[in-house]
C-alpha cells in the first residue's frame, strides 16, 4: 500500500546513513488549490514543500524549518514551511503575465530558515537552480556541514515525493572512515537508480526493496502530514486589538466591516461592529 501523506524514516544497519522517504499528497493538494497557480509553479512548490519536509526530519526540536526563495524572475517568491515535522503550507507569488517559457527564477536567492519554537532562529543560504533543486542542497549539506546528502525529488499532478540518504556525522576513528565511504558509495550509487514513476507510485517497502535489497535496511514508524495554515481567527482579533478601539470603529463605519485575509491559504476573516465589544471587552450599553 502506498504511504499517502506520510513521512517515513530509515536506517542502514550496520552503518552510519539515516534516509527519509517523504509523500505529500492531500496536503500538496491543499496547498496548490489555495491560489490559481500555472502548471509550472504547482512542480517547482511540490518540490520545495516536499524538500523542506524531509529536511526538516533531521531536526531535532519543535519548530519550523521554512525554504524560501526571492527572485526578479517571473517568480518574485516562493516559500515552503514544515512546522513540527507535521504541518506544511506553502505560497507563490509571481508575475501577473506569467510567461511559462521564461524562466522561474532570475538572480534568485534560496535560504532555508530554521525557527525554533523557543530561541534564536538561524539562516543558512543554498545556491538556487530551478532544475535541480536537489542538486543544491546536496550541495549545501556537504559544503556548510560536511555531511554526505543524497536527494531526489518526484512531483506529478497529485503528489510530491522526496526521498533523501545522509552520512550521519563521521567518527574521528579512521580506520571505521574508509569503510562508511565505501558503504556510502555502494548505498550513494544504489540511490541514484531510483526513478521518478516508482517514487510517485510505489510503497516506501517497494521502494526500500527495490533500491536496497542486498543492505540491511531498517524502517521506523511512518509519521501523518497535513496541510495546516499557522492564521486563526484568535490572531485575527488581535491584528484587530492592535489597531486601537478608535480606529477600529472607524475602520468599520467607513467600510461596513475589517476583512482579513490570510494570503498562505486564503481563509477570509470579517469582524463587523458587534464583534469590536468582544474583542475590546466593552461593556454592553
Ligand atoms: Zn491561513
Amino acid at each position: 500500500m502506498k504511504n499517502l501523506d506520510q513521512s517515513q524514516k530509515f536506517i542502514f544497519d550496520n552503518s552510519a546513513i539515516r534516509g527519509q522517504v517523504v509523500h505529500l499528497n492531500q496536503a500538496y493538494q491543499d496547498v496548490i488549490s489555495k491560489h490559481n497557480y500555472p502548471d509550472k509553479i504547482k512542480h517547482c512548490l511540490g518540490q520545495f514543500l516536499a524538500s523542506v519536509t524531509a529536511l526538516s526530519s533531521t531536526l531535532k526540536f519543535e519548530g519550523s524549518l521554512i525554504l524560501q526563495a526571492r527572485s526578479e524572475g517571473q517568480v518574485t517568491l516562493m516559500m515552503a514551511e514544515c512546522k513540527n515535522q507535521e504541518f506544511v503550507r506553502a505560497i507563490c507569488h509571481f508575475n501577473d503575465n506569467f510567461d511559462e517559457d521564461e524562466p522561474l527564477f532570475k538572480n534568485g536567492t534560496l535560504a532555508l530558515t530554521l525557527e525554533p519554537l523557543s530561541g534564536k532562529s538561524y539562516q543558512s543560504l543554498i545556491v538556487l537552480n530551478e532544475n535541480n533543486i536537489a542538486a543544491g542542497i546536496e550541495d549545501y549539506y556537504y559544503q556548510s556541514e560536511q555531511i554526505k546528502t543524497r536527494f531526489h525529488l518526484s512531483v506529478n499532478n497529485t503528489q510530491a515525493s522526496a526521498m533523501m540518504i545522509q552520512a550521519m556525522p563521521l567518527s574521528a576513528d579512521n580506520s571505521s572512515l574508509t569503510i562508511e565511504d565505501e558503504t556510502y558509495n555502494r548505498v550513494s550509487h544504489l540511490f541514484s537508480t531510483l526513478k521518478d514513476d516508482e517514487l510517485l507510485s510505489l510503497s516506501n517497502q517497494e521502494i526500500l526493496y527495490r533500491l536496497f535489497h542486498e543492505e540491511e535496511v531498517r524502517t521506523f514508524e511512518a509519521q501523518p502530514l497535513s496541510f495546516k495554515c499557522g492564521c486563526s481567527r484568535e490572531r485575527c482579533e488581535n491584528a484587530v486589538l492592535n489597531l486601537g478601539y478608535e480606529d477600529a470603529k472607524a475602520l468599520i463605519q467607513e467600510q461596513g466591516k475589517i476583512s482579513i485575509d490570510c494570503q498562505m491559504c486564503n481563509q477570509h476573516y470579517s469582524f463587523k461592529d458587534s464583534d469590536l465589544s468582544t474583542i475590546f471587552e466593552l461593556p454592553i450599553n
